[in-house]
């Protein structure tokens, strides 16, 4: 008897037989089974003749869902992220599914067709269509353009373009055919802009290396043109009828590139897929990668896992972005995961940054990863960067008046100017002049943000809020204050210092509301903003050419944090938001109001010398022997009850005793933030100089622990965390 071992999404890393008898069946294939009283989509990871369970009690598949199996390097791939990060392979292999591919009753949408140009339609004249039919016009014009127009995209052309292209089907000017076969449309670019030597050369080395595994670091100053290399590379790929992965850290940047690209590639069939899309959407757009027909397929993380048959290469932009990382469930690096993919598939795998991330820097190095160059803006010279001290008399607001004057000037000549402090809210503390007592909440070991709108405290960390107190609770005094800096608090300093001037502020608050952040970029784009306050969100990949002017207000806190991680980060944040300052004919400055103008990341942010600045902190990393030079994996915990979590990670050290030759075990301590809604947090710290022998230690060590899992513990395992 055939056994399907199948894998569920399901927190035990045990597969489950099932009877395949009456099914075609093959690795890669979606079944509904039956699973306790329920009934539940499985992934078959394997064919089997044999089972451990006897033959009276084995459950059968019901049905197979109608799509194509997961190609193996997909298959693959979902084995590796299990085995590497500890976690259990049926809630790796679902983390990126499709939801709609996830229901036991789920068919296949009614196939959308597609329309291609005849040999007949392309011999038209051009006078066929009379001036005024601009629709028709239109219509062919696109049809023209790429040879192929699917359903979708002939609508945005017209909304008569149904009817039209039934007619002209009835011709014979034009086909009909079902867009998962349809041949893939040949893809035309139009042409570029000339390339510096630099980016030719970088496209030169890639693409000579097309075809097989190559790891490449791409390090790119902002303006220097990243996104040209790439798409002369996506050129390239596509004439040869691969597909290409593009990964972004963030939704946000999805529109504007999908925009370039359909500017560059017209015809072309990019799909960018993300956890913002309708459920029917996103399967629709994977199913589309998974035939083939999309070409390009733009994602944020989790468009790793999407199978892709015909992948040419893989494209990681701004790779040193955290988000990168999943911070829960399957704790996987997208990042590091492409790099696995690109050698499953034998692809070259590109990973571009202006301020690559320490590890894959060390990687060029060292000479794991191909190191390329773009040191030239070929479009705006580097901004200037200049250092505003300031000492402890500041206003509230915390603004001084060079950064003041700077902006002043900026407004005069109708420049645009950035105000970066990365803090929402209004103040990050309320505070009791009389007692010292500061508000906190009640859930976590933080203190609430000030908000000033809505005059509501809120936590950060686990969303809770509450009204703003009248009087100190403590001592009962009156007099409660602010203190500190969030973007509320500076948005209100400058309306109030600039009263006739636009004031626009970018935070997570403003852009709640789905399409708030679209609404707000037209607003920056067309002349409307004057001057911008905003997070790290606006640090991001935006291009905003009337930008001249980032001031960078209070990044100091960054400096005395204890992670070993902070300097990379913030030396990474100020590069990328210093980048948005100055395109074309204006030239850019960056001023950085700090306490401690001679601190070696502000130095090194002058000088805008990235590799200066790496090349110490890897030293230092070196020397102290943190990562990259050691590997690490956190067991974190969490519960109500504090002595649990100790006693949970004392117990599970214990299982281990005494630790594998290389492999060190420290402590357990409380995390950085050590409650979370009302959550206790604890870690354990494993570290090895061999990524191997840490690999056994954890092979070994998770199914332990899982078996002796305490109900009232949360715990997970983080390999190559990216913090603590
Ligand atoms: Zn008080
Ligand atoms: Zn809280």
């Amino acid at each position: 008897m055939v056994i399907a071992r199948v894998a569920l999404d399901v927190p035990v890393a045990e597969l489950f037989d099932y009877a395949a008898a009456g099914h075609d069946l093959r690795p890669g294939h979606l079944v509904a089974v039956p699973f306790g009283r329920k009934r539940q989509v499985g992934l078959v990871v394997g064919l089997a003749q044999h089972s451990a369970i006897p033959d009276a009690r084995l459950k059968r598949i019901e049905r197979v869902l109608p799509v194509e199996p997961l190609p193996e390097a997909t298959l693959k791939l979902i084995h590796f992220c299990s085995d590497y990060y500890h976690h259990p392979l049926g809630q790796v292999a679902f983390v990126a599914l499709p939801t709609a591919l996830r229901r036991v009753g789920y068919v296949a949408a009614r196939a959308s067709s597609c329309f291609a140009l005849t040999a007949a339609g392309h011999a038209l004249p051009d006078e066929q269509f009379p001036k005024r039919a601009t629709a028709m016009r239109g219509l062919m014009a696109a049809l023209r353009a790429s040879g192929v127009l699917q359903e979708s995209q002939a609508r945005t052309v017209t909304p008569r373009a149904m009817a039209l292209l039934r007619e002209w089907a009835d011709r014979g000017w034009v086909q009909q055919q079902l867009a998962e076969t349809a041949q893939v449309p040949a893809a035309i670019a139009t042409q570029g802009p000339p390339l510096t030597d630099e980016q030719q050369s970088a496209v030169d080395r890639i693409t000579s290396s097309l075809g097989s595994f190559s790891p490449w670091l791409l390090e790119g100053v902002t303006g220097s043109g990243k996104t040209e290399v790439y798409f002369r590379l996506i050129e390239k790929v596509l004439a040869a009828g691969r597909q290409v992965l593009l990964m972004v850290p963030e939704i946000n940047l999805t529109p504007q590139l999908e925009a370039r690209f359909a500017d560059r590639f017209p015809g072309a069939r990019m799909v960018s897929l993300h956890s913002g899309l309708a459920e029917g959407e996103r399967c629709e757009r994977w199913l589309a990668a998974r035939s083939g027909t999309a070409q390009v397929v733009l994602g944020t993380r989790l468009a790793l896992f999407t199978p892709m048959p015909r992948a040419g290469l893989i494209i990681v932009d701004e790779e040193h972005d955290g988000s990168f990382k999943q911070q829960d469930g399957v704790r996987y690096s997208a990042r590091d995961l492409a790099v696995f993919l690109g050698n499953l598939q034998q692809v070259p795998v590109l990973l571009g940054s202006a301020t690559p991330s320490l590890e894959s820097y060390h990687n060029a190095r060292s000479k794991r990863f191909g190191s390329l160059r773009l040191t030239r803006r070929p479009a705006a010279d580097p901004p200037r960067v200049r250092m505003v001290e300031v000492g402890g008399d500041l206003p509230p607001h915390g603004l001084s008046n060079p950064v003041f004057d700077a902006i002043s000037g900026r407004l005069a000549r109708g420049e645009q100017s950035l105000v970066f402090i990365n803090r929402r809210g209004f103040a990050p503390a309320l505070m009791c002049a009389a007692c010292g007592w500061a508000a906190e909440c009640s859930r976590c070991s933080a203190r609430v943000v000030w908000h000033l709108q809505d005059k509501r405290l809120r936590c950060h960390h686990c969303g809770h809020e509450e009204g703003l107190p009248r009087v100190c609770p403590t001592c009962g005094n009156q007099d409660l204050r602010g203190l500190g800096q969030g973007t509320q608090r500076v948005e209100q300093a400058l309306v109030e210092r600039y009263p006739d001037a636009k004031v626009l502020r970018v935070d997570r608050d403003s852009t709640r509301r789905k399409h708030a952040w679209q609404a707000i970029r037209e607003d920056i784009h067309g002349d409307r903003a004057g001057i911008l306050v905003g997070t790290q969100m606006l640090a991001k990949g935006h291009d905003f050419p009337k930008l001249t002017l980032v001031a960078i207000v209070n990044p100091d806190a960054a400096l005395y944090a204890t992670d070993f991680r902070a300097a990379e980060r913030l030396f990474q944040q100020l590069m990328q938001v210093s980048g948005r300052a100055g395109r074309a004919d204006r030239p850019g400055e960056v001023l950085v109001q700090t306490r401690f103008p001679d601190h070696p990341v502000y130095r090194a942010l002058m000088a805008q010398d990235f590799r200066g600045f790496a090349d110490e902190l890897l030293e230092e990393r070196r020397r102290a022997g943190f990562p990259p030079f050691v590997f690490q994996a956190v067991l974190r915990a969490e519960a109500h009850d504090e002595r649990a979590v100790e006693a949970f990670l004392a117990r599970s050290a214990g299982l281990v005793a005494p630790s594998p030759e290389g492999v060190t075990f420290y402590d357990p301590v409380p995390a950085t933030l050590a409650r979370v809604a009302g959550r206790h947090r604890w870690h354990l710290l494993v570290q090895s100089g061999s990524r191997a022998a840490l690999q056994r230690l954890l092979s070994a060590w998770r199914p332990r622990i899982a078996e002796g899992r305490s109900s009232r513990v949360r715990w997970s395992l983080d390999v190559d965390p990216l913090d603590l």
